[in-house]
């Protein structure tokens, strides 16, 4: 497994950031802008680039991590939210380590 990247923001955060939920090698940190009343993000505590990599991913991590995301949205009380993964720079990614965006507690319209 490779260890983290020591350029990269969120492998700092998986080691010495505020975490509202970890296990299973997952961590759920509120983001520092949030777009919604709750806007938690998920990632992998292993440093992984994007989204594009979960093709790669055995399906049992895979599984896993959809569990955990559903899991956190649950335990921050919410039952109706969206989940957001950019991918890529043309997608709208800014932090080169996967996530997941949890966004919820207004009304989700058209808008992120
Ligand atoms: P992206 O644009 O890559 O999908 O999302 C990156 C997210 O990371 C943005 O929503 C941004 O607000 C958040 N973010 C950037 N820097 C930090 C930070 O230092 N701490 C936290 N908790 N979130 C951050
Ligand atoms: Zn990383």
């Amino acid at each position: 497994m490779p260890g983290p990247r020591e350029d990269c923001l969120f492998c700092k955060l998986v080691r010495d950031g505020d975490h509202i939920r970890a296990a299973d090698g997952f961590v759920a940190i509120a983001d520092i802008n949030p777009q919604a009343p709750t806007h938690l993000l998920v990632l992998p505590e292993r440093h992984v680039d994007t989204f594009r990599d979960v093709a790669e991913f055995p399906p049992e991590e895979a599984a896993r991590m959809l569990a955990f995301v559903a899991a956190t949205a649950a335990e921050s009380g919410l039952t109706d939210y969206r989940v957001v993964v950019n991918v890529g720079p043309g997608g709208g990614q800014t932090v080169f380590h996967l996530h997941w965006h949890i966004l919820g507690g207004r009304p989700m319209g058209e808008e992120l």
